[in-house]
């Protein structure tokens, strides 16, 4: 109904005009990006690039990159993925002119664009049933043993994040590459683009320092090549105790602070991300122990407690740090609350969520309980 919706909207420029946080969205399409813009998202906290990798017609590539054998191999690879890297944020910094847009590096572990070991043993099994071409089955075992070296057990615990961009350097040079090759593009376009370049899962001001370099090594090499200026902002996710205790360490070498608390959830409380909330986590909360769902609703003494501490420790460190959330919490309006407490500058939330958490910030900002149900 177009008068309910008018109402809606006047209803929500009110509350803009209160909210003292801004109020961005998670997206990772131009499309979510234009989406998230009608609903009044200020830019994007967390654009995630791992769905790019896995779309059908760059998986092989993406896989040639991965099983390479030599560094000739991985870089002829990823040469292949630059131009259509530089597409994707081409159009996902168009669809967002003129509001920042925070593109994190690469972070899942790499098996997760390989075959599932057990399918590919039974189809190994299945050809040799069959008297399948030889020639095949020795390619599929052998690509069984290379998924086989790169399984891990616990792979949210495992060689992920930034740990990639510290063992495969290339990897988040192509990306850095991409970011502001589309940057320029637009640039010259006339187009305001505004990326800032977010490293995944850093536990120590090292591993930023070193990815800070090499991202501002080659957004200048950029700027030289097209003679392009642009702002050149690299920012880190806090979502690892580690990093939110040591976070006046790592704000030395950070544009902003995002706080990841989905993982920041998993790793503080130890509940695993895959298992608990499609496995044991409703029947644990049946039994009354927890008060609400640790990964919807920020836990003030425990991951809350680690937000606050690594907001004031990294603000002491750098006073012109940008502070926000990307974790599912983002669009939680108790969180978002317990947010503005903080002194966060921005949440960052699902596009659909942006109109509740435009509500709640301004809640927050005018000191009452939120009256804006998550139901
Ligand atoms: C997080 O950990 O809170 C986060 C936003 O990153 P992801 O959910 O992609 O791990
Ligand atoms: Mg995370």
């Amino acid at each position: 109904d177009p008068e309910i919706s008018g109402e809606f909207q006047k209803l929500l420029s009110w509350a803009d005009e209160l909210r003292t946080m801004s109020v961005r969205a998670n997206a990772d399409t131009p499309e979510d990006a234009a989406r998230a813009r009608e609903f009044g998202a200020e830019g994007i906290g967390l654009c995630r690039t791992e769905h790019m990798f896995m779309a059908q017609d760059r998986l092989p590539v993406v896989q040639q990159m991965i099983l390479a054998e030599t560094l000739e191999e991985r870089n002829a690879a990823l040469e292949k993925l630059l131009p259509m890297q530089q597409g994707d944020f081409y159009g996902i910094l168009k669809a967002m002119a003129g509001f920042p847009v925070y593109i994190r590096l690469l972070d899942p572990p790499l098996h997760e664009f390989l075959p599932n070991q057990e399918e590919l043993a039974v189809e190994i099994a299945e050809l040799k049933c069959t008297n399948g071409d030889p020639k095949v089955i020795a390619e599929k075992e052998e690509l069984l043993k290379k998924v086989r070296q790169l399984h891990e057990f616990n792979p949210m615990l495992g060689h992920r994040g930034c740990r990639l961009g510290v063992t495969f350097p290339e990897i988040y040079a192509m990306q850095v590459r991409a970011i502001y090759q589309a940057t320029a593009q637009l640039v010259k376009e006339g187009v305001d683009a505004k990326p800032e370049v977010m490293i995944p899962l850093v536990i120590h001001a090292n591993e930023l320092r070193m990815l800070r370099e090499q991202a501002v090594e080659i957004a200048k090499q950029v700027q030289e090549e097209t003679g392009v200026t642009f702002d050149i902002h690299v920012g880190t996710m806090i979502e690892m105790p580690r990093a939110a205790v040591t976070a006046d360490e790592i704000a030395e070498f950070a544009d902003f602070f995002s706080f990841g608390t989905n993982d920041l959830t998993q790793t503080t409380l130890g509940f695993s991300r895959d298992d608990a909330e499609g496995k044991f986590l409703q029947d644990y909360l049946a039994k009354k122990i927890l008060t609400d769902n640790p990964f919807i609703v920020l836990d003030q003494g425990g991951v809350g407690k680690l937000v606050k501490m690594g907001t004031e420790l990294g603000r002491q460190a750098n006073p012109k740090l940008k502070v926000g959330i990307c974790g599912e919490h983002g669009g939680e309006p108790s969180s978002i609350a317990f947010c503005h407490r903080v002194g966060m500058d921005y949440v960052s939330c699902s596009p659909f969520r942006v109109p509740i958490a435009r509500l709640a910030a301004a809640q927050a900002a005018v000191g009452g309980e939120s009256a804006v149900s998550t139901k």
